[in-house]
């Protein structure tokens, strides 16, 4: 962000919120708190009191007046005040630094300043560490007051680790502020006009779309207060929803036939740093590849059975049967993996051969498959006698079993 803004504005605004220890040769690790010099506790306090003061600053005084034993004032502060941020945009910050105590829009998982709350007051704050933990702030107000608390030592190579962790500043800091506001009415900050809310993609910043309610960690869409005007336009881009090949894990082509559909993260490449790659949600980044095992059109063809002779066969009793088979071919590959089989039923259950000492129909079933388990089907009707045939005008001969055809291509 601070790259985006440049050092050079954030200063800007840093001097306009009173702070007047930088040296102006800050960097972007201006963005992470780091100053050449540091700043004093009395002027970060002025500067959150700009934000808890609707934008306005007014410069911290540590007294108002000095009057005589007869009421003539001798002395009086006179505090500068000017107006560093809009209405708008001071609610925002409040909105964003109710985060750190577990207040705001996203809830309190990973917040470090819960022990800063203040009963009954919108309480907003950030916390503060520096490298090896040499020295711990907790910034922050409520609609009544505003206090910074530093630990630390007055010159940073005097300390060593020892300093309690911002966290317990943060209780520290809620200790006293808890009973600074002893007493007083609930208050929480005033909505101003001019602030409106929109869905928003955690990922991209951007609108949210149907994609980042599916992210694979769940929805990734909150409810964000914008000023009016600058809601963002464009939809989320950084979600993407994937035909992904089951097998392969790759993304699908056109010939995988088990897939599915995933949504997963994709970034611009806006800088030439891809350390962000291994980010714990790397994860959940598109896979680039396609996959490169099915390459060629899924057969989905059945292998075709053709009957030699009649479909309907019909037979005296005694008749000789001889099956006439059946031929099958492959017309995408030819990749028939059985030789032709045969079942046949009477009465719906499978018996071993025809019988024709007796009247009774029989199917006969031909099925082959292929490689891709697609199974052709063919049945033939056999009729043996006829009732109204009397069984002794038939000549006798013993039954016939019928055999396999092979498989002509
Ligand atoms: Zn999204
Ligand atoms: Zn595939």
């Amino acid at each position: 962000m601070l790259q985006k803004l440049t050092p050079a504005k954030s200063i800007e605004y840093l001097k306009s919120l009173g702070i007047t220890t930088l040296s102006g040769n800050e960097g972007l690790s201006l963005g992470l708190g780091a100053v050449d010099y540091g700043m004093s506790p009395v002027e970060i306090a002025g500067a959150y009191a700009t934000i808890a003061n609707k934008g306005v600053y007014i410069e911290p005084t540590f007294y108002i007046k000095v009057v005589d034993s007869n009421g003539n004032i001798i002395m009086e502060k006179k505090q500068e005040t000017h107006r560093v941020l809009s209405e708008q945009n001071a609610w925002l910050v409040q909105s964003l630094l109710t985060e750190p105590t577990g207040t705001g829009l996203t809830g309190a998982e990973g917040a470090t300043g819960t022990r800063a709350r203040v009963t009954g007051m919108q309480t907003c704050g950030k916390t503060g560490t520096t490298n090896d933990t040499t020295a711990t702030w907790f910034c922050g107000f409520t609609p009544y007051y505003t206090a910074s608390m530093y630990f630390g030592f007055d010159n940073p190579k005097d300390g060593g680790s020892g300093v309690p962790g911002s966290g317990t500043v943060a209780a520290r800091w809620g200790g006293i502020m808890n009973k600074i506001h002893n007493g007083l009415e609930k208050a929480s900050f005033e909505r101003p006009g001019g602030i409106v809310s929109g869905r928003i993609c955690r990922d991209s910043g951007l609108l949210a779309t149907e994609n980042c309610e599916q992210d694979q960690r769940g929805s990734r869409v909150y409810g964000e207060y914008f000023v009016k005007g600058t809601t963002p336009t464009q939809s989320c881009a950084t979600h993407v929803k994937i035909k992904i090949c089951k097998e392969t894990g790759k993304v699908a082509n056109e010939f995988c036939t088990d897939f599915e559909e995933k949504v997963f993260i994709t970034r611009p490449n806006s800088d030439t740093d891809t350390s962000w790659q291994s980010a714990a949600d790397a994860k959940f980044m598109a896979p680039t590849q396609t996959c490169d095992k099915h390459t060629t059109k899924p057969d989905t063809v059945k292998p075709e059975i053709t009957l030699k002779g009649e479909a309907t066969i019909s037979l005296k009793l005694k008749e000789v049967f001889k099956d006439p088979g059946a031929t099958a071919k492959d017309d995408v590959d030819g990749d028939l993996t059985s030789q032709i089989k045969t079942t046949i039923k009477k009465d719906n259950k499978e018996v071993k051969q025809i019988d024709t000492s007796k009247a009774g129909v029989y199917i006969i079933t031909y099925t082959v498959s292929d490689k891709a388990g697609n199974v052709g089907v063919k049945t033939r009707t056999v009729k043996v006698g006829d009732t109204t045939q009397k069984p002794g005008n038939n000549t006798i001969n013993s039954g016939n079993t019928i055999t396999t055809n092979t498989i002509k291509h």
